[in-house]
């Protein structure tokens, strides 16, 4: 099985990905690209929340286009989603998309296939071929039934073969699906036959709770196989939330590092102080802080003090009050409507002290 230490590395800009052991976060703006304005914002965003790579949609030529004046106003590498017709594929290249995500079987005849290979190949940019269990080719869907693993393994196939025939092995593949179980076969079925790396991700996985669940359920057990180079989370909401979410999963198998930790108890009857608005908006204000930080938000004196030690800054609730720890070691007692301005102050100078 090719893991993600054992596939074929490409380059995207400034990013590499397979080859190694960083997992490179992506998301997608949901903007429409010609409104060069309103996708830099949405990217800028995103960079801010520590996406790595950005894909935008091309319709249209005007689309494809308008990559150039994005590109020079962000920092993280792009990628032009581009189906069916060649020409938005070419105009993507030829405005500075660092990677396409296409399907070659989805061009029509060769010869415009190979004109996207040989502009791929002459500005050294990377393919992904992106194969969705629903919409699969009419013949797999006949022999291996509707969004089955088998027949998205072999679109897969039959797809990388055409490129391969060219000549051309700068590939990222994706085979989702928005079946989990269906998900991870056939990105197994990937990782034992194709030494590319895998984009992994679950399709149309829903709003925020489900997405995070069903995409956290797949990809997790591909992230515990040493399965998936670069991930995107899809959910129905802000794009910045597909941050979040990536680095949280990638922190739980240890992918991840740069990023502040919220630790929190579910609260129960021993509590004795208002500590969900606390811990939800020390959760917001954790977001934009790509330091390995770790913060407890603890209810009380029972479990709470060594959760609050464990971490670089911690409460643990008390009466209408909490007790403030730092690296472990007790530091002054916090009066319950000071908690929120005192925490953040505390985590401002973690942050300066990081940076020193
Ligand atoms: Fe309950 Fe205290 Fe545990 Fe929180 S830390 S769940 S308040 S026992």
């Amino acid at each position: 099985m090719y893991t993600r230490t054992q596939t074929r590395p490409v380059s995207v800009g400034h990013i590499i990905i397979g080859g190694q052991n960083r997992v490179i976060i992506q998301s997608m703006t949901s903007t429409k690209t010609k409104n060069i304005d309103a996708t830099v914002d949405q990217i800028l965003s995103l960079e801010r929340a520590g996406c790595e790579l950005i894909r935008v949609a091309c319709l249209d030529v005007e689309d494809a286009k308008a990559i150039t004046a994005i590109k020079s106003r962000i920092h993280i590498p792009i990628s032009a989603d581009i189906h069916f017709d060649y020409r938005i594929a070419l105009a993507a290249i030829a405005a500075g998309a660092d990677k396409i995500r296409i399907n070659p079987g989805n061009l029509g005849e060769e010869d415009k296939l190979k004109q996207v290979v040989d502009a791929c190949k002459e500005k050294k940019i990377p393919m992904r071929i992106g194969i969705n269990g629903g919409s699969l080719e009419r013949d797999l869907e006949t022999l291996y039934g509707h969004d089955s693993a088998l027949g998205i393994y072999e679109s897969a196939k039959r797809n990388i073969e055409l490129v391969e025939k060219m000549g051309f092995y700068d590939l990222v593949l994706s085979l989702k699906s928005s079946n989990v179980l269906t998900t991870i076969q056939a990105y197994q079925l990937a990782a034992e036959a194709f030494p590319y790396p895998l984009h992994i991700g679950i399709t149309e996985a829903g709003t925020l709770l489900t997405s995070a669940i069903r995409s956290s359920a797949g990809l997790g057990v591909l992230l515990s196989q040493g399965i998936g180079d670069t991930m995107r989370i899809s959910i129905s909401d802000e794009p910045v939330k597909e941050i979040q979410v990536s680095k949280e999963l990638l922190r739980s198998f240890n992918l991840y590092s740069q990023m502040a930790t919220l630790i929190s108890c579910p609260t129960c009857g021993r509590i004795q102080y208002d500590m969900i608005p606390i811990a939800k908006a020390i959760e917001d204000y954790l977001t934009t802080i790509n330091i390995p930080l770790s913060v407890a938000v603890m209810g009380c004196i029972v479990n709470g003090p060594s959760e609050a030690k464990n971490a670089d800054i911690g409460i643990a609730g008390g009466n209408h009050e909490v007790i403030l720890f730092k690296k472990g070691s007790f530091i002054r007692k916090i009066k319950e409507d000071e908690v929120l301005s005192e925490l953040k102050k505390e985590i401002d100078k973690f942050v300066e002290e990081y940076h020193r």
